[in-house]
This record gives structure tokens, C-alpha cells and sequence, in this order.
């Protein structure tokens, strides 16, 4: 390969013979040539109807390189010839362009053609003109979009040669911006693609939303026609009931009655009761969870709200024969923020728990602690325990976990209702169990301070 002396990357001419760059390819091949071997050339187009300027171009252009590529020549000898070249290799980087041709003007046509026809702005045009006087240099270069004017007499090699570099580097240089360009415009679309997707995902989820809070509207609505529906319905239960209660009393105080009577009055006396409860039970249920709750925030000293309940449950517990034992917590007496009516409720549900689901002779301890600011009661008793598998579900509504196959009353409903009303106040309720060993079922408020008596 010949590397020319004016290569405008300043390859070194070789002093070495063809005969040693045959024998030894590999070893005197330059990096630069390597490059250019492996890399597309730039495609320079000679219009010239002179074959000898042909000549004299491709001579004093052999080897030139710009940016690690060489040069590939096409040959064209009239405008129009010139014009069909160019519609099929758009990718001309460079025309060296003489003026007078078929006509007197002919590569002036063609540098109108190729801007305006051909739309090709990239290609850089060398004019070359051998007949300065038909096309003077000032006029055709303001009027005409050429980059280069340039008189044949004045083409000397190098000259030719800087001409031909400066050209490639200004087509090299548009194609970077060229690129530039198309990859903003991808990254703008990109970005305008990814902002419609947004819209539409934002638009959904705007219009979820409002579909989200028609049902939780139409939901709380539903609860709360529910909550009307059950307290009209237990009004209209509870006077019935009421009466067979009371009757169901009267026939059990009469001393007429066999034993096999007795019992049945009872059973009856029992099960109004049960009823009663449950339907009791269901409307505090539901007007919780329409949120109908009134309550009636004030401090609250645990003591006492323990005592009561203590008192209340002792009737029950010595039936049962079972131990109630009031044992002193390490916190003293504490001062609470809790409704006191609701606050007796949880504590006597959970008591009154605690004292159902105990075993024959058992006990049932009572105490209140304050730790870190907060006061806990808690009632812990020996009595069946929840099993592992029941502990997660122990605050579902309408779960017995087994206990409705038992003659234990209840509903079901006393623990999810305790849990509500704890909260509710700003509390927590938990428990701790051991199956066949008993549990212990707890309530924690904010300790307001420690009462005084
Ligand atoms: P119920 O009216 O059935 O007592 P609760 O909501 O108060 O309803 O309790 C739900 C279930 O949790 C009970 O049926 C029982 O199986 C279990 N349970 C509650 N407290 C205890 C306890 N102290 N010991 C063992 N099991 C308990």
C-alpha cells in the first residue's frame, strides 16, 4: 500500500521499496493503515469532461487519508452523468466540480440541482473552473451554495490536497451534527412517548380513585343503613323478648311446677338471654363500624373501673366456684384518657371471658401495671387456652373457634367489639396463650398520671 507524502494525517512516507513492503506486510503496515484498510473510505466525486484532470486528481490524491479513512474516487465527465451518480450514492462526502462542460454552465446546474433537487446540503462542492472569466469567482460564490472556488491553474498537489481535507473535515464535521440532532430528536420523542404514558397512567389512576371513593361512599353507606335496619329490628325483637324473659322467670319463682317443667322454664329463661345478648352485642357492633361511636374521652382512674368490674364478676365466679384474685400491680393506681363506660365494657368482656373459658377450680388473676408511660390491666386465667392454629383468628366476628359445639354461652362477638372500642380510644388489647394452661388477655392506654387516693 502507498502512503502519500502529504497524507493529511502525516503518515510517514516510505523510503523502503515495494519489493520489502511485499516480503514484510504485516510487520511495515502503520496502525493508521491498518485503520484505513478496515475502515469505509470517504467517497470523493471527480466531474471534469477533461480525462486528463482525471488523471491528475487521482495522482495527487493517491493515499490521502483524513481521520484514519482513505479516499474511494468516482469518475464522472458531465454534469448530467454527475447528477445520476449522485441520486444513487448519497453518501458523496466531497464533488470537485469543473463549470464548463456539455454547456458553458453546466456544473453551476448541477450544484442548483444537487441543493434543490437532490436536497443534499451535506456534500461539500469544490468548484473548479478552468475559465475563471465565464464565472468570476465573487458572483458564483454568492450566488451559487458551493464551499470551495478554486482556479485549475492554482491546484498544485498540496494545494489540492488541503482543499480536499478541509472539505471532508466540514462534511465530517455536519455528519456529527447531523447525528447529534437525530439522536435528540429520538431522546425528545422518547421523552414525549414516556410523558403520554404517564398522562394516560395518572388519568387511571385519577379515575380508580374516584371509582375507589364512589364504592367506600357507597359502602359506608351501606353500613350505615344496615346500622338504622338492625336498630329498628332489635326494638322490635328486644319488647317480645322481653316478655318471654320476664314470663320464663315468673314459671320458674312458681311452686307448682315438675321438675321436667322447671327445667324447660329454664332452658327458655336461658336462651331470651342469650338473645338478648346477641342482639345487644350486634347493634354496639354495628354502629362501631358505621362509625356512630359516641364516646366520651375523660381521665379515667383504672382502679376503680377494675373494682367494679372485680364486684361485678364475683357472683359468677364463686357459681363456678372459680378464684378471683386482685393482685396488686408494680405500677400503682393510674389515671387513663378513656371513656368509662366502654372502658368498664372491655375489661368486664374480657373478665367475664377469662372466667367462662377457665377450668373447674381455677383462677383468675387481675392486675394493672404502668410502664413507659402507659397502663395495662390484665386478666389471666388457667383455663383452656387458645391453640396456636386459633390465636390469628381470636378477633374475627362470629368466630367461637370451636367453643359453639361446647354449653359455654356466647356470641362471638365480644372480643372483636373490645378491640374496636380499645382502639377506638386510642389504645391496645393483645393476649398471651398457652393451649390447656390459660391465657392472658390485656388492655394498654396512655397513662395520664397516677391518681391520688
Ligand atoms: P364469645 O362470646 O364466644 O366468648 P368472644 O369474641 O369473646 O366471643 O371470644 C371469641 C372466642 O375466643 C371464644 O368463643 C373462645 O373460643 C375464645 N376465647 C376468648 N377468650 C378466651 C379465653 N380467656 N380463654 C380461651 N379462649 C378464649
Amino acid at each position: 500500500m502507498n502512503t502519500h507524502p502529504l497524507s493529511a494525517d502525516h503518515a510517514p512516507a516510505r523510503e523502503d521499496g515495494d519489493d520489502l513492503l511485499f516480503l514484510q506486510p504485516e510487520a511495515e503496515e502503520s496502525d493508521a493503515d491498518r485503520f484505513a484498510r478496515n475502515s469505509e473510505p470517504w467517497k470523493v466525486l471527480i466531474v471534469d469532461d477533461d480525462t486528463m484532470i482525471h488523471d491528475a486528481t487521482r495522482l495527487a490524491l493517491a493515499g490521502l487519508i483524513f481521520n484514519g479513512r482513505p479516499l474511494k474516487l468516482f469518475n464522472e465527465y458531465s454534469g448530467e452523468s454527475a447528477l445520476r451518480l449522485l441520486r444513487h450514492e448519497p453518501s458523496i462526502a466531497v464533488i470537485l466540480l469543473d463549470v464548463v462542460m456539455e454547456h458553458t454552465n453546466s456544473g453551476l446546474e448541477v450544484v442548483k440541482r444537487v441543493r434543490n433537487d437532490l436536497k443534499n446540503r451535506l456534500v461539500r462542492i469544490i468548484l473548479r473552473t478552468g475559465q475563471p472569466g465565464y464565472t468570476p469567482e465573487q458572483v458564483v460564490t454568492a450566488e451559487y451554495d458551493i464551499n470551495d472556488y478554486k482556479e485549475k491553474s492554482e491546484l498544485t498537489q498540496p494545494k489540492l490536497i488541503s482543499a480536499v481535507t478541509l472539505a471532508l473535515r466540514g462534511y465530517s464535521d455536519l455528519l456529527t451534527i447531523q447525528s447529534l440532532a437525530t439522536s435528540k430528536e429520538t431522546l425528545e420523542l422518547l421523552v414525549r412517548d414516556r410523558t403520554l404514558d404517564l398522562r394516560q397512567l395518572n388519568d387511571e389512576l385519577e379515575q380508580r380513585n374516584v371509582q375507589l371513593i364512589a364504592a367506600r361512599f357507597e359502602a359506608d353507606a351501606a353500613i350505615r343503613t344496615k346500622s338504622v335496619i338492625l336498630s329498628s329490628i332489635s326494638h322490635e325483637l328486644r319488647t317480645p323478648l322481653n316478655a318471654v324473659i320476664g314470663y320464663a322467670q315468673l314459671l320458674d319463682m312458681s311452686t307448682h311446677l315438675t321438675p321436667g317443667d322447671r327445667e324447660a322454664a329454664q332452658i327458655i329463661h336461658q336462651s331470651g338471654r342469650h338473645l338478648l345478648a346477641l342482639i345487644d352485642n350486634m347493634i354496639d357492633l354495628s354502629h362501631i363500624e358505621a362509625g356512630e361511636l359516641e364516646l366520651n374521652i375523660e381521665p379515667v382512674p383504672i382502679r376503680t373501673v377494675i373494682d367494679d368490674c372485680l364486684t361485678q364478676a364475683a357472683v359468677k365466679a364463686d357459681e363456678l366456684e372459680l378464684k378471683l384474685i386482685d393482685a396488686d400491680g408494680d405500677g400503682g393506681p393510674v389515671v387513663v384518657a378513656a371513656d368509662h363506660a366502654r372502658l368498664h365494657q372491655v375489661v368486664s368482656n374480657l373478665l367475664s371471658n377469662a372466667i367462662k373459658y377457665n377450668r373447674p377450680h381455677g383462677s383468675i388473676r387481675v392486675w394493672c401495671s404502668a410502664k413507659n408511660g402507659t397502663a395495662r390491666v390484665s386478666i389471666a386465667d388457667t383455663g383452656v387456652g387458645i391453640a396456636p392454629a386459633n390465636q390469628a383468628k381470636i378477633f374475627n366476628a362470629f368466630d367461637r373457634l370451636g367453643a359453639e359445639f361446647g354449653t359455654i354461652e356466647g356470641t362471638g362477638i365480644g372480643l372483636i367489639i373490645s378491640k374496636r372500642l380499645t382502639e377506638a380510644m386510642g389504645g391496645q388489647i393483645g393476649f398471651e396463650s398457652v393451649e390447656h394452661q390459660g391465657s392472658t388477655f390485656w388492655v394498654e392506654f396512655k397513662a395520664l398520671a397516677q391518681a391520688t387516693g
